[in-house]
């Protein structure tokens, strides 16, 4: 199975006598709401390498008329980069996704990523996150934040308990998209 680019949230719950754990991942809808080109400004730059120098020519040329503006009109220039499509939003899609810069790579899990009202994907995973979480006032609590790049976190997770954490998404909206990737981030995992 091709798994998801993405990060998600590693939970985990402690009481006296038990302990539990389970991921929550963020499934981006790339819906481009995040992609103007002040965003792509801030998210760092294109690494060159032979597989995509036409998309880094692309964005020098992009850096250089930026600078130009700049320099004759600050205030246009300001306007300009937060009222513009990231140059490299096609159909509302991100046309160099798998070289996009790390900034847009970890959007929105930064800490202005997270501040943002903008993103309809987060604002669900943020309800997520309280509905798992919530009812667990006498455990601890423990939530890290995880990418894919990396071996999927393991999870300590009954089948039971894997219901009553998709019984609780499902009364947040979660979207059909959402749970079939929750159910791909820990369902192969579940214990008896
Ligand atoms: S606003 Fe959110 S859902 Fe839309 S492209 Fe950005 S990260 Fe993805
Ligand atoms: S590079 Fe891609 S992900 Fe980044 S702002 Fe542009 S379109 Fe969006």
């Amino acid at each position: 199975m091709q798994m998801t680019a993405t990060f998600y949230v590693h939970l985990e719950f402690k009481t006296p006598t038990s302990q539990w754990s389970v991921n929550l991942p963020f499934l981006c809808s790339k819906c481009g709401v995040c992609c103007t080109l002040d965003d792509f400004l801030v998210a760092g730059k294109l690494k060159p390498t032979p597989q995509n120098s036409q998309a880094h020519l692309k964005a020098q040329i992009l850096y250089e008329e930026l600078g130009s503006l700049w320099e004759i009109n600050p205030s246009k220039y300001d306007h300009h980069i937060t009222h513009t499509p990231c140059p490299f939003l096609t159909n509302q899609l991100c046309s160099i996704y798998e070289i996009r810069p790390e900034g847009c790579r970890q959007f929105p899990n930064t800490p202005f990523g997270m501040q943002t009202q903008d993103c309809e994907a987060l604002t669900r995973f943020k309800k997520q996150l309280l509905a798992l979480k919530r009812g667990q006032t006498t455990t601890t609590t423990k939530e890290t934040y995880h990418f894919t790049q990396q071996p999927l976190l393991s999870v300590q997770l009954t089948e039971e308990q894997y219901q009553t954490c998709t019984n609780k998404l499902q009364k947040t909206g979660i979207t059909h998209n959402e749970l079939t990737l929750f159910c791909d981030f820990n369902k192969p995992n579940l214990s008896e």
